[in-house]
């Protein structure tokens, strides 16, 4: 089996399994006791904290651990909102958000919010003007992912950044995509909140973390114990926050080595493909764009049957977000893009990690041409230009 979706899962990392397993058993207990084992489960979780805000230079008490990226998002768009409303009811996103975060801007849509969507070009970078243009004397928050989660375009982080501190706004990035590519600083990119997500380092799923500068002001989103500064109320998933951790701790040593076997992966992808297969195309920038990610598009499929085709084969692919993946509507990324539907339903997204090996792209790259070539010979819709 090749595997080609790490943005959709990734394997746990061995090391943070074994991590982890203690806190399943010996040391069970809950932070909130004020016994030893208890005692126990708050100090491992105040290293925790300190590992995950060292990864992104952050303080300790600027983690607040979260179930995930959706929660954080939540937390981030919805807290903030409630908690500052009365300094303004305008929020900006952009075009290509992840789906949970779009949903979210439609709910407070619903609530009284008012929201901007600002849109991208060709290669899906923000329009820094039209974001300038959007603010207005209502705007409160603005929400641009780091990286897009789909065809791995980086944003102009420190710029946005920049113009919202200059303007008085917050700024939340979903970072998502970009944690386990780009080494992180919240500090000098002038991010206010920022979502991670504990699987996207190698980490267990169900876990994630909202950065919160200190000093500015949320409402909890779900309340009861008071766990987490009040933010985040429920005893803390400690095995879980664990594995976060230790995640953390690993892709710090190692991720430079980590994008550098990436990028030559990549490249070779790109070249294989762009070279060896008529009518097809990248999407998404050339350059600024994360080192695990290809996304190509081929005129005359759908990516959908070359899914299947390479399923066959042993090969997991994706045609987008799996968050996405159960609706017959193009990806809403494609279409900001600029890209027809019948160009979005023939992309193909190729995402890679840690565990793949240099063998797994020749092999994709012996047997992706074949495959294009039989599709199209069935297609209808297809005629070589
Ligand atoms: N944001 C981005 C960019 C994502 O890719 C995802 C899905 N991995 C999420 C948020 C939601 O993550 P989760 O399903 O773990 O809550």
């Amino acid at each position: 089996m090749i595997y080609f979706d790490y943005q959709s899962s990734k394997p746990v990392d061995p090391r943070v399994i074994e991590s982890m397993l203690p806190y399943f058993d010996k040391k069970f207990g809950n932070p909130s006791s004020l016994h030893k084992i208890g005692d126990e489960a708050t100090e491992i979780l105040d290293h925790s904290r300190q590992a995950v805000a060292k990864f992104i230079n952050a303080k300790p008490e600027e983690i607040i651990f979260t179930s995930g990226a959706t929660e954080s998002n939540n937390l981030a768009l919805i807290g903030f909102a409630l908690r500052n409303k009365h300094k303004g009811n305008h929020i900006i996103i952009s075009e290509i958000e992840h789906i949970s975060l779009h949903n979210i801007a439609k709910y407070l849509q619903k609530n009284g919010f008012e929201i901007t969507r600002v849109p991208v070009d060709f290669y899906g970078q923000i329009d820094l003007d039209a974001l300038k243009d959007s603010i207005t004397d209502k705007t409160i928050l603005v929400s641009i992912n780091y990286a897009n989660n789909e065809v791995g375009t980086i944003q102009e982080i420190a710029e946005i950044g920049n113009l919202c501190r200059e303007r008085g706004i917050a700024f939340h990035t979903d970072a998502v995509a970009a944690e386990s590519q780009i080494h992180i600083n919240v500090e000098d990119n002038k991010i206010d909140l920022m979502t991670l997500s504990s699987n996207d380092i190698y980490g267990p799923k169900g876990v994630g973390v909202l950065y919160i500068k200190k000093g500015l002001r949320l409402n909890p989103i779900i309340i009861g114990g008071g766990q987490e500064f009040g933010l985040r109320s429920g005893t803390e998933n400690i095995p879980g926050i664990v594995g976060m951790k230790t995640a953390a701790e690993i892709m710090e040593k190692e991720m430079d080595s980590e994008i550098a076997t990436l990028k030559v992966y990549q490249k070779k992808l790109i070249q294989g493909v762009l070279d060896n297969i008529p009518d097809s195309y990248l999407n998404g920038h050339p350059e600024k764009r994360l080192a695990n990610n290809v996304h190509f598009r081929f005129d005359g499929i759908e990516g959908e049957s070359l899914l299947l085709a390479l399923k066959d084969k042993d090969i997991s692919v994706s045609t987008g977000s799996a968050c996405s993946s159960k609706t017959l509507e193009p990806s809403h990324t494609l279409i900001a893009l600029g890209l027809v539907h019948e160009e979005a339903h023939g992309s193909l997204q190729l995402t890679m990690g840690r565990f793949n090996k240099p063998e797994d792209i020749d092999t994709l790259l012996n047997l992706l041409p074949g495959v294009v070539k039989k599709l199209r010979g069935l297609s209808p819709l297809y005629k070589e230009s």
